[in-house]
């Protein structure tokens, strides 16, 4: 046996899902046993993903201040700009899972207490990773160009977040605008979601349209009401029931908001939300 084959006699060749560079995957004996993910990206992209490991706000999963990884990780694609230090308090360090009493906010849940509407209707989210550069171009690699596979590198790790949730009644997602759905052809939010019994029970309200290019009070005012249950979702008994929402990308909030509140207002109990990026600082606008 030369040296190339007990190179591969000890690992496995995969090409990575994101750049397709073929590269050498170890086996150990988590993988043979399936106690890990097969990797699906090679080491540079994986690297340039920021995981959440560490939360400042156990309400909305603001992670911490300090990047949590990020060595040769990508930078915040709205350029120079600092992040918003200020939003959260830098000795604060938390598991990034959900937990019973999310008491310790960022300013930003703050202020979502002082709007009224939403005061009594908490939303608890986590992300698996920070909303860099990199983490922008692979979301747009599936949502816009259509490579529907690299879904795969989140669904399961998404599953996995949940795990400190507790019973969940009912998991859905975000519907998508009906031109956006004819135009791709998929809701990337549900391929998110394939790991998960999901429910199609929200239905878009013409109110929804265009919020991304308002500001914040715009985004909050066009957000109520935006979306409503489907006929069939009306028939159910929603009174103290969980539920879960899976998204893409988490950037105010407002929408994962505005869809917890139909669940709130028939009588459910908790809602929250998972994600696969969390946007800091100052992100641009998804288009
Ligand atoms: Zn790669
Ligand atoms: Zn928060």
């Amino acid at each position: 046996m030369n040296r190339q084959d007990m190179r591969e006699g000890l690992s496995h060749t995969n090409r990575c899902l994101y750049c397709d560079t073929p590269f050498y995957e170890e086996i150990s004996w988590r993988w043979a046993f399936g106690l890990t993910d097969n990797q699906l990206l090679c080491p540079p992209c994986q690297n340039k993903l920021e995981s959440i490991t560490t939360i400042g706000c156990s309400m909305c999963g603001r992670p911490s201040v300090e990047k949590t990884m990020g060595k040769t990780g990508g930078s915040d694609p709205s350029g120079s700009d600092p992040p918003e230090i200020g939003y959260v308090d830098p000795s604060v360090r938390l598991p990034n899972t959900f937990i019973k009493h999310p008491d310790v906010l960022c300013l930003d849940c703050e202020r979502w207490k002082d709007t009224g509407i939403w005061a009594d209707h908490p939303l608890q989210h986590r992300a698996l990773y920070v909303y860099n550069a990199h983490l922008q171009e692979v979301i747009a690699r599936y949502k816009y160009r259509g490579d529907a596979k690299l879904s795969e590198l989140f669904s399961g790790k998404l599953k996995k977040l949940t795990r400190s949730l507790g019973k969940i009644d009912t998991v859905t997602v975000i519907p998508l605008q009906e031109e956006r759905l004819w135009e791709r052809g998929f809701n990337q939010a549900e391929l998110l979601a394939e790991r998960f019994p999901v429910q199609h029970v929200l239905e878009r309200t013409s109110s929804s349209d265009k919020q991304s290019k308002r500001d914040r009070s715009g985004r909050i005012a066009a957000l109520k009401g935006a979306f409503s249950l489907s006929t069939a979702a009306r028939q159910t008994d929603w009174q103290d029931k969980r539920v879960l929402i899976v998204d893409d990308i988490y950037t105010t909030g407002a929408t994962l908001r505005a869809a917890a509140e139909v669940f709130y207002t028939e009588g459910a109990s908790h809602v929250f939300a998972v994600t696969v990026a969390r946007a800091t600082g100052k992100m641009k606008r998804e288009p």
